[in-house]
């Protein structure tokens, strides 16, 4: 994949300079038999504008789309894709497991050997392998009622947990992307079992449980990825543990973004915390759908068949997923988590100096290395102070890097993911796109005043 980036298509009075020919007649089909032309919601551009970019294949850092555009991908997949796209050895495993069989519905090795990988690299004692983040934490949540025999969970607002009922309370992700309210379809009796603080917000938290005796359990993202990054207050995850334990509540630790991506270990790798439940997903696929959930033996142990909290799946621990899931965990030693955290470093400061330069008021914000640029003056915290920011001026910004080959986040509430795949030659087109899309944002009203 050697070709050049188009960055010529400039359509005269369009205010997306890169209109997408082939892009937009695959969305005008999809729209007419797909809700919003899309299979999840952050994918439509909604909040940017503009044709989503229907991609064709991706190498490495670079994805090339139906028109024949090539990017640098600063979204790796929404997280799973730590060491860019078709990795060979990846490919290899899930080809190599394809040939022997799709899927069983027995137990296979593949399962053992996943689940021993995320104990290894975990505090969970016992892990159940499933498909999808969301089924992950809403088992989670389940298995938790279950153990306490109580009811109400805290969330944090802002925080995504996938699309769970009792979660979906001031959600973040495509929640806050799309300025939604809390979604209908979510009864009544669903919502109120769910409390929502401020994130970061300890004082919330312990006033929450000095009023209430039937919290079953906490459950935060291990660092906050989905209103935009923003990381736990030093302590703060731990104070929960303790919060929760001195209540006979639990702790969920959500670490499907983080999970893998941060450190062998996740975010907890960084930042031990005394949780009951861990929830994993995204890199522990490989790009493939794989999730987790996990904790203690003592609770792990209250799920069917072994104790009576039901779940089930017809196709979890699939042998592809748990192929490249395995593969991609054995392939993330510590030179890669070096080269994360590297390259996310390298982005973030080319992308502050480009923004300082333009004039452009910004929060640069990383939990590891996972970071988003907050287009506000306005130390951000939480979810409110989130959303200060000036989404016009990243929304000029991530046009003007799209048109020059660089693929963001199309959301002001997401974080860039990088892959350990980045090369010199994919930096370079971030570092040569940055300065016109800083100027970009300043005209668009993200100028200091
Ligand atoms: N938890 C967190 C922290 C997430 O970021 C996500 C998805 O982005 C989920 C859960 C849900 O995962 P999935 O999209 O695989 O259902």
């Amino acid at each position: 994949m050697g070709s050049a980036v188009t960055t010529s298509n400039h359509a005269a009075g369009s205010p997306y300079p890169d209109e997408a020919p082939v892009s937009q007649a695959l969305f005008d089909r999809a729209k007419g038999i797909v809700p919003g032309g899309v299979n999840s919601p952050v994918r439509a551009f909604n909040s940017v504008g503009g044709t989503p970019r229907f991609m064709a294949r991706g190498e490495g850092p670079w994805m090339v789309d139906v028109d024949g555009r090539r990017y640098v991908d600063l979204v790796c997949s929404w997280g799973p894709l730590i060491h860019g796209h078709a990795h060979p050895a990846i490919v290899a495993a899930v080809q190599a497991a394809a040939a022997l069989g799709t899927s069983f519905g027995t137990p296979t090795q593949g399962e053992v050997e996943l689940a021993e990988e995320i104990v290894r690299r975990t505090p969970v004692e016992q892990v159940r392998l499933v498909s999808s983040g969301t089924e992950a934490t809403m088992t989670a949540i389940r298995l938790a009622r279950g153990f306490t025999g109580r009811s109400k969970i805290v969330k944090f607002a802002g925080c995504y947990h996938g699309h769970v009922d009792a979660l979906l309370a001031a959600a973040g992700s495509g929640v806050a992307t799309l300025g939604l309210p809390d979604s209908p379809g979510v009864t009544g009796a669903a919502a109120s079992e769910t409390i929502v603080l401020p994130y970061n917000d300890v004082a919330a938290v312990e006033a929450v449980f000095r009023d209430n005796d039937d919290i079953a359990a906490i459950i935060t993202e291990a660092a906050a990825g989905n209103m935009g990054v923003i990381a736990p207050r030093a302590g703060f995850n731990q104070r929960l543990a303790e919060l929760a334990h001195a209540a006979g509540a639990l702790l969920i630790v959500d670490e499907v973004m983080t999970g893998f991506r941060v450190s062998p270990g996740g975010w907890t790798g960084l930042d031990p915390v005394d949780a009951d439940l861990f929830t994993y997903g995204k890199v522990m696929g490989g790009g493939l759908p794989a999730a987790a959930f996990g904790g203690r033996t003592e609770i792990m142990s209250r799920l069917a068949p072994a104790g009576p909290v039901y779940q089930a799946g017809t196709l979890s621990g699939n042998p592809l997923a748990c192929a490249a899931g395995l593969t991609s965990l054995r392939l993330a030693d510590d030179a890669v988590y070096k080269r994360l955290d590297e390259v996310s470093a390298t982005i973030g400061a080319l992308a502050s100096d480009a923004l300082n330069t333009a004039g452009v008021s910004h929060r640069l914000s990383f939990a590891g290395n996972m970071f988003s640029i907050f287009f506000t003056d306005a130390e951000v915290v939480d979810y409110d102070s989130a959303k200060t920011q000036d989404v016009a001026a990243f929304r000029a910004f991530f046009h003007a890097m799209l048109s020059r080959g660089v693929y963001l986040p199309p959301s002001a509430f997401e974080s860039w993911f990088v892959s350990a795949a980045l090369d010199d030659a994919a930096l370079e087109q971030i570092s040569a796109a940055l300065p016109a899309a800083a100027r970009a944002a300043a005209a668009a009203g993200g100028a200091q005043s």
